[in-house]
């Protein structure tokens, strides 16, 4: 399976930064991204003004390189839904795509090693971040959020091999 594996954000815009674990986003998903660079390809966004303008760039340089998968990796931050207070790992996919099973997968990898709550394999609605992201790119696609970066939980995650084994575990068993 040929994956890409996409580190959130972007060296000048990077992210949510974590108050538990001190590190954004970007930092954070690049570290761990360097251990997965054995199972997959790693792509940084570079320094593009713009959202929308870094996902023309990642369109342009994967669409017609034929990924099977591509994996964007994140940390959640404050949950307005849940005034704060959510917790857990989730995966976002935009609706209708076949990556539902490889978020599943993850979801519950990662809930299960860290005992964190399951939020699940989400659908991307209308208005969502990332849906460009989503919409954007060929091949089947994910958002991931391991965890909540300004929740304790965080601290379970410190470790970015462990993050990276639990991962590609999930995705090649
Ligand atoms: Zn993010």
């Amino acid at each position: 399976m040929k994956i890409l594996f996409v580190v959130g954000h972007s060296k000048s815009s990077p992210g949510y930064y974590s108050p538990i674990l001190k590190v954004s986003e970007y930092i954070y998903a690049s570290e761990v991204a360097a251990y997965l660079s054995c199972v997959g390809e790693v792509y940084k966004h570079p320094d593009t003004r713009g959202y929308t303008a870094r996902m023309e760039k990642l369109a342009e340089y994967a669409n017609p390189r034929k990924y099977d998968l591509i994996i964007e990796l994140h940390f959640n931050g404050y949950d307005n839904k849940d005034n704060g207070k959510g917790v857990g790992c989730e995966t976002v996919h935009y609706p209708g795509s076949s990556s539902i099973e490889y978020g599943k997968k993850l979801c519950e990898a990662v809930s299960k090693k860290y005992e964190v709550k399951n939020r699940g394999a989400k659908e991307a609605k209308k208005g969502d971040r990332g849906l460009l992201f989503l919409d954007m790119l060929e091949a089947p696609c994910l958002i991931f959020e391991p965890f909540f970066g300004d929740e304790s939980e965080a601290l379970k995650f410190e470790d970015h091999k462990k993050l990276a084994k639990v991962i590609t575990k999930a995705l090649c068993d």
